[in-house]
């Protein structure tokens, strides 16, 4: 489809950003008919899933009307600004699938034209040197009930003013002593109209800059110019960011930007069980509550991809949450059920035996080994066979079998004295003799198979009772495997008066061993499985090997919390 053809196309808008957009290319309100979206992380942490909506609906907008997304790193604070979350950053919109425009860019690498800028509001008398401090500065700009009141600075002269902002600049006031604002209106009913501050003192080097700046520019006074700098045409925030919009406009409307950007806002993506504020994700960590940003229980886009999420299923769960005015909290479980949708469809299957209990094939002579062929996802024959070798030894569940061969069919579906079972992709067997320990605990169960029932019906008399996974205990190999929950156990841990930690989920990881099948070997870092029966497992990102497999429970076949709920 040609971009005329899009632009013209009305109709099709599925939330009110891309009704505006639509409106706005078939008004011809576009510059060269082409949007301009941006996402402007603050590199002070790991993106979340938040952020991942928000990147989904930049991105996802420029990519359906062939726009452009920019990545603009909102670097206008130097503290707590670093390059591993720069570099995190970057490595998560691609992992996502998004590519931005052009080179990454920086909103510190504007700074010269901000402060070219910031001395033509002085020059026009629209900006003036403040020497009140913080407290008093609250004070006179009053509140939603008290009109703000006027000081000596804000009538000084543009001379004055221009001397006062270069000393400022030069390093000759301490932090606090003094700060640059516009000139707008101390009565205004919006507070952020009330002579907003625009440069500010901070004697920090920046992790761009380095030692160039000791002020530094407001968000306010950054980000729409960054926005008309990098030619964006619709500039999309937070609804937080509202009541800024006014003053967003004021700068436009008073410095010669080379392009107009329009702010819009939609609510916040908010989601129960987790917490999303930087701050608090970078207490786990530095608490070392959590392994690092990308533990696999944390909400961060890395967290998640260690978990097994996929990019397609964090996409997927941007477009099911939607985008809204009005905030609300998205239950985690619709997260949930993303991956496992994905999985399902996508997730090649495997065997793995997680609780081992020995079975010997007794009418298997020891040494040989049948080749079964299994396909690798049920119903996607295009992804191929993998084959599970059946030999003497195998390792069942020991939830698998019951030595009581009185319960009924219907309510235990797997083995039980001298009855028969369907191994998952090979024979069925019947159980014939249980060993047990000195403490009477079982060791070993016997069994035996027959002959012709793979992959076809058992004759006459042989009713398996159900069918399980099963792995042969000569070629099988032992994995590691992480089984991870959710990291809260509280639908909302920072709702409350109490500190959030005090909700974490005491059950959240343990580690345990399992006999997967040796097809398994070779399975790729991040490669997602279904585990028959157990869950959906990912070859750990780092750790694992074909020596040494790991694997991380990504989420279970079943939503257990919904129940518990
Ligand atoms: P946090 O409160 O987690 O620190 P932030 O808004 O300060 O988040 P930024 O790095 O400034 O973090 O966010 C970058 C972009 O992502 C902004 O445009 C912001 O509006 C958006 N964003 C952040 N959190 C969410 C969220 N929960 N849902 C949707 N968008 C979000
Ligand atoms: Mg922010």
């Amino acid at each position: 489809m040609s971009k005329t053809d899009k632009s013209c196309e009305t109709g099709r808008a599925s939330n009110f950003l891309e009704q505006i957009v639509e409106r706005d290319l078939a008004e011809g309100r576009v510059p060269g008919n082409k949007i301009v979206t941006r996402f402007p992380p603050e590199p002070n942490g790991f993106l979340h899933v938040g952020h991942a909506t928000s990147i989904c609906l930049n991105f996802g907008l420029a990519e359906r009307y062939e726009g452009e997304c920019n990545l603009r790193f909102d670097d206008t604070n130097p503290e707590k600004e670093e390059q591993v979350y720069i570099d995190a950053i970057r490595e998560d919109v691609e992992w996502l699938g998004f590519k931005w425009a052009g080179n990454v860019r920086f909103a510190s690498s504007y700074f010269d034209q901000f402060y070219e800028w910031a001395l033509h509001l002085i020059r026009e008398g629209k900006a003036y040197v403040d020497h009140q401090d913080a407290e008093t500065m609250r004070e006179n700009r009053g509140n939603f009930n008290k009109p703000g009141v006027e000081t000596a600075d804000r009538g000084k002269s543009v001379e004055e003013n221009l001397v006062e902002f270069e000393k400022m600049r030069a390093g000759d006031y301490e932090e606090g002593k003094a700060c640059l604002r516009a000139k707008i209106d101390l009565q205004s009913s919006n507070m952020n109209m009330r002579d907003p501050v625009l440069y500010r003192i901070r004697k920090v080097a920046h992790h761009q800059t380095g030692d160039k700046w000791c002020i530094y520019p407001s968000y306010d006074f950054a980000h729409g110019q960054e926005d008309a700098i990098e030619g964006v045409t619709h500039s999309i925030c937070t609804l937080e960011f509202q009541d800024h919009r006014p003053l967003y406009e004021w700068f436009l409307e008073n410095l010669p930007v080379p392009t107009r950007p329009t702010q819009y806002e939609f609510a916040r993506t908010n989601l129960n069980y987790v917490v999303t504020s930087k701050r608090k994700l970078k207490r786990l960590v530095d608490e070392k509550l959590v392994s690092g940003w990308d533990d696999p229980r944390m909400p961060t886009v890395s967290g998640m991809r260690r978990r097994g999420y996929t990019p397609g299923s964090i996409r997927k769960f941007a477009e099911m949450v939607g985008i809204s005015r009005t905030d609300g909290i998205a239950d985690f479980s619709m997260l949930e059920h993303a991956i496992r949708d994905d999985l399902n469809t996508n997730a090649g299957r495997a065997m793995a035996v997680l609780n081992p209990l020995k079975v010997v094939i007794t009418n298997l002579p020891e040494g040989e080994t049948q080749n079964m062929m299994a396909p690798v996802h049920p119903n996607r024959p295009e992804l191929g066979e993998r084959s599970l070798p059946f030999t003497r030894e195998l390792y069942i569940d020991r939830a698998d079998f019951n030595e009581d061969n009185t319960l009924s069919r219907k309510k235990f579906k797997r083995l039980v004295s001298e009855e028969y079972i369907r191994l998952r992709g090979a024979y069925v067997i019947k159980h014939e003799e249980t060993i047990k320990g000195e403490s009477g605990e079982i060791v070993e169960i016997r069994c035996s198979y027959v002959p012709g029932t793979v992959g076809e019906n058992p004759p006459e008399g042989v009713r398996p009772r159900g069918v399980i996974h099963w792995v042969s205990a000569e070629h099988g190999k032992k994995a590691e495997l992480r089984i991870y929950d959710r990291l809260f156990n509280h639908e909302a841990p920072d709702r409350g008066d109490e500190d959030f930690l005090t909700h974490m989920n005491p059950e959240s990881f343990k580690v345990t061993e399992a006999w997967v099948e040796p097809s398994l070997v070779n399975a790729e870092p991040e490669q997602g499985f279904q585990f028959e029966r157990e869950g959906y497992f990912v070859a750990d990102r780092y750790d694992h090997s074909a020596e040494k497999p790991v694997f991380n429970l990504t989420i279970g076949l079943k939503d257990t919390w919904a129940a518990k709920a």
